[in-house]
């Protein structure tokens, strides 16, 4: 290291992260795919972590249109969509996603952090006020922070609070926009995006949702959060949604008019300074919503379902505590923080990987273990995952 000050105040970091019984000793490792079943730090266990809802990453069609994209329009797409980096590939995912989340117009970016990062920053303005529910993705709070509005948060789902915020801050603002995850991460409840419409259009607000974990969970083969309560889309301002996870490959985009696609084209700046996907990602992605929007997603979406409803059923009739969850993101409460981290510690002595999740992510004193089933999952898994939290939780006095 050549520079003191840096050197210093990256020892400092690692001390107070270790201080705080935080510091990870490496990454979580994952030799081969990702799946259900996978090899994790060298041990074959039950994967509860993954956010591959539909187990399609490893789906042969997808990788099959991987590789036909590869072959025939190479490895990289060689620069940023404005310049020369728009392929019909491009284009034809846009056609394919606008058409199955029934919205006019669809951009795609990078990842969703930064499909996040580019919408919030090309609509919010100086004299815009911006209300944002307590517990959003961090993309949404990084992605306001980008621009110049001024910022309300309201309590989690909490329409009373979102209600008062409109009545003291929105007469003295130009536009206003209330923005939510569509299903909550760490909680895996639903936000609910009705009432939020209702308060918006008393208030004259536009509506934005993240609808990372809805997309591919909710609604008619996956259609996400807004069609999952029956909002016709001309109603629900902007969804952003992600590739990356039920979709099983890599991007974000945001479903919106055609009006606010053209403006995001030309001041979105992710998407104006960073390099498109490669031709392999876009096919697979492609593909990906060719499958859910068939009978085959259907029938994995379905069993998604089943196997949610079975596990979180197992989870209640062991005594555990999951919380307020709707969706197959299932929180284990655990409470104490260290307690946490051993609870998941022990599960994967016991062949179960699943994340503990402890402050600052969630509040303190409400440290969880938390769960993901995917379509992937077969009974035996679940039962295998089950009977290691069943021991776990009796040997740690947690049931
Ligand atoms: C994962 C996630 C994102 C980011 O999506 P990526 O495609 O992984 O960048 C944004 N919002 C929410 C709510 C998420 O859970």
């Amino acid at each position: 290291m050549s520079n003191h000050e840096l050197d210093a105040f990256l020892k400092a970091r690692i001390d107070s992260l270790r201080d705080a019984g935080t510091l990870r000793p490496h990454l979580p490792l994952l030799t081969g795919a990702q799946g259900a079943k996978a090899v994790i730090n060298g041990n074959s266990v039950v994967n509860l972590a993954s956010n591959n809802y539909l187990g399609i990453a490893t789906h042969p069609k997808l990788v099959q249109a991987a590789i036909d994209a590869l072959q025939k329009f190479g490895a990289g797409s060689g620069a940023v969509r404005t310049i020369i980096g728009t392929m019909e590939l491009h284009e034809e995912l846009e056609r394919r996603l606008a058409r199955f989340k029934g919205s006019e117009a669809t951009l795609v970016f990078q990842s969703g952090f930064t499909a996040n990062a580019g919408v919030l920053g090309v609509i919010l303005a100086e004299g815009d006020l911006v209300i944002s529910d307590q517990l959003n993705h961090a993309s949404i709070i990084d992605g306001i922070r980008l621009t110049k509005a001024d910022r309300a948060v309201y309590k989690h789902c909490d329409m009373d609070d979102l209600q008062r915020v409109l009545k003291e801050k929105r007469a003295g603002h130009a536009k206003a926009l209330i923005v939510t995850d569509g299903v909550f991460s760490m909680d895996g409840d639903i936000a609910p995006l009705p009432d939020i419409l209702r308060l918006a259009k008393e208030f004259d607000a536009a509506t934005m949702v993240d609808d990372a974990h809805g997309s591919g969970v909710l609604g008619d083969h996956g259609r996400g959060t807004v069609s999952h309560f029956g909002i016709p889309h001309d109603q629900w301002d902007i969804t952003m949604g992600t590739l990356s996870k039920a979709v099983g490959v890599l991007g974000g985009y945001v479903a919106s008019s055609s009006d606010l696609r053209t403006v995001m084209e030309h001041d979105a700046r992710p998407f104006l300074f960073s390099t498109s996907h490669p031709p392999a990602v876009t096919a697979a992605a492609i593909a990906a919503i060719d499958l859910m929007d068939s009978d085959e997603g259907q029938v994995l979406i379905d069993k998604m379902w089943e196997n949610t409803r079975y596990f979180k059923a197992g989870l209640t009739a062991l005594g555990f505590d999951t919380g307020i969850s709707k969706t197959p993101i299932t929180p284990v409460i655990i409470g104490d923080e260290a307690k946490a981290i051993q609870f998941s510690d022990a599960l994967f002595a016991n062949g179960v990987f699943a994340t503990a999740i402890v402050f600052p992510t969630v509040a303190r004193g409400r440290a969880r273990v938390r769960t993901i089933v995917t379509a992937g999952h077969e009974k035996h898994d679940l039962d295998q995952a089950l009977s290691a939290f069943e021991k776990t939780g009796k040997s740690l006095s947690v049931i």
